[in-house]
């Protein structure tokens, strides 16, 4: 496929280290809180991206942490630890808070089809390694103990600012300016690799280290993380575009001065979703989660293809309005998969050629709006029933709509009623007695229409209007009823 690389700032091929075979790495959640639909949008997308490798025949292999300590509420390691925050606020241990929000992070991504990666780590499993890596940065010049903290010494890697297109003066402004400056940095860049002294005392959740008593820095996890699980070498390595700087940046900083050779080829970032105000956000304004959107009896999956309509490189802006555009272009869709009948030979040749299609639109910079057009274009070819949802059962498997299944429910649901409503009306002509009569006119009206004789069956359904008597044609037959 082509991708949009953030490293290189452009749509290029993507190549793996070994064929067929992607090392994908996903930053995971900061499980202090619920995720907001803008999080949501952001591993929505890299669902898509995992699903379209998979569809062209790759093994993925995907990694993801999750951050239960070490990052602070500012990026630029200030503040205090967004753990510990979301725990004094709930009156829990940073644990049990973890704990309780990863479990609410998995079950939102369940109800949006979002596949959970193969691997997943919590950062406080992996404190040993850590360690050792910081050490080996120590031991190599590329760390620096100052005022009882380690830091990552920035000005001794070549290309800092590779992932950036900022100048370093910059960036000097992009660190937010409500901050205060920590005095122990040699450059304004560096970042802390282990805290042992941090003017929060309270910090619950501590390890021995040579340096002392302390908790792992922010971006050191997921190098760490990712190097256990994939590797020297990763293909493909995600996030939303906020992680661009600082996360990334000091991701790719200290994972090379580390293995001492490039790490990770291909960087994809997801835009993010804003409020009509601007910013999402979990403490200003309506929260605005996958639960509250179901209190307001949204379905989850129309908020998936709301986001689907649209490309990840682009801002998105949610509001009510938009998403029930969506819900009304989600329910048409459905119900016109619904109305196709499962009948005849899957026609081979219709389904390479929507392969194809789906290589040429969704395969470019991942197109998923192009995804959502080849399913109604399928919609409209003169093929079998059993071609058509072959078809969309292959674009789903990238789009991940549930459409088959919802469609299936939506029949099956329309038989019932047919079905029951079929069995009250036999009930109520159990006792005509011209029901036997009248039911041998509709059989011949039936046949009549099959042979083309409209004038026939319009005399039958004529007839019997003249004896009080109104038909109703459904999908499922003619039921009958007395005026
Ligand atoms: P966090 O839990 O804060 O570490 O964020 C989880 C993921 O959501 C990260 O990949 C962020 O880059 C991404 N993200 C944060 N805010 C937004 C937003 N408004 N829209 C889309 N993605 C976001
Ligand atoms: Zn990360």
């Amino acid at each position: 496929m082509k991708l949009y690389n953030t490293l290189t700032k452009s749509v290029v091929p993507f190549v793996t280290h070994t064929e067929g075979r992607v090392e994908m790495y996903t930053c995971g959640p900061t499980v202090y809180h619920y995720a907001h639909i803008g999080n949501l949008r952001t591993y929505m997308m890299e669902d898509v991206l995992e699903r379209y490798l998979a569809f062209e025949g790759n093994t993925v292999n995907r990694v993801m942490n999750i951050t239960d300590v070490g990052h602070l509420t500012s990026d630029a390691d200030t503040g205090e630890d967004k753990m510990l925050k979301g725990a004094k606020r709930e009156h829990k241990t940073v644990m049990e808070i973890a704990a309780f929000y990863r479990d609410a992070f998995f079950e939102d991504c369940r109800k949006l089809n979002i596949k959970k990666p193969d691997t997943v780590v919590p950062a406080t499993a992996c404190i040993d390694d850590f360690i050792r890596t910081i050490e080996a940065l120590l031991d190599k010049g590329f760390a620096y103990i100052a005022g009882g903290n380690i830091y990552f010494d920035t000005s001794k890697v070549k290309e800092y600012y590779t992932l950036t297109s900022h100048a370093a003066e910059d960036l000097k402004v992009g660190v937010r300016d409500d901050v205060s400056e920590d005095g122990n940095k040699r450059n304004k860049s560096d970042f802390v690799l282990w805290f042992t002294k941090s003017k929060f005392d309270d910090q619950e959740l501590k390890w021995d280290s040579p340096w002392g008593v302390g908790y792992p820095g922010w971006h050191i996890e997921c190098s760490c993380i990712s190097m256990a699980n994939q590797g020297e070498y990763l293909d493909l390595h995600c996030g939303g575009v906020d992680n661009i700087f600082p996360h990334h940046t000091n991701e790719i900083a200290q994972s090379e001065a580390y293995l001492g050779h490039a790490w990770c080829t291909h960087w994809f970032h997801v835009h993010h979703l804003n409020d009509e105000s601007g910013k999402m956000s979990k403490s200003k304004g309506e929260f605005l989660t996958v639960s509250l959107l179901e209190s307001k009896g949204y379905d989850p999956l129309a908020y998936r293809y709301f986001c689907l309509e649209s490309h990840y490189r682009k801002p998105l802006t949610f509001s009510y309005e938009g998403l029930d555009n969506a819900v009304k272009a989600y329910d048409k869709l459905v119900n016109r998969i619904a109305s196709i009948v499962p009948e005849g030979e899957v026609d081979a040749a219709i389904v390479e050629k929507y392969r194809g299609e789906m290589l040429k639109t969704v395969g470019n910079d991942l197109n998923t709006a192009m995804g959502i057009t080849l399913l109604y274009n399928i919609l409209k070819e003169k093929v079998s029933g059993n071609t058509k949802r072959a078809v969309i059962a292959m674009i789903d498997s990238v789009l991940a709509l549930s459409l088959l299944d919802k469609a299936d429910a939506k029949r099956a649901e329309a038989e019932a009623a047919a079905r029951a409503k079929a069995e009250a009306e036999a009930a109520l002509h159990a006792n005509d007695p011209e029901a036997e009569a009248i039911e041998a006119l509709i059989r011949e009206r039936a046949e009549a229409k099959k042979a083309k004789n409209f004038a026939r069956a319009d005399e039958i359904r004529s007839e019997l209007l003249a004896r009080g008597i109104v038909l109703t044609d459904t999908a499922q037959g003619t039921t009958w009823a007395r005026q």
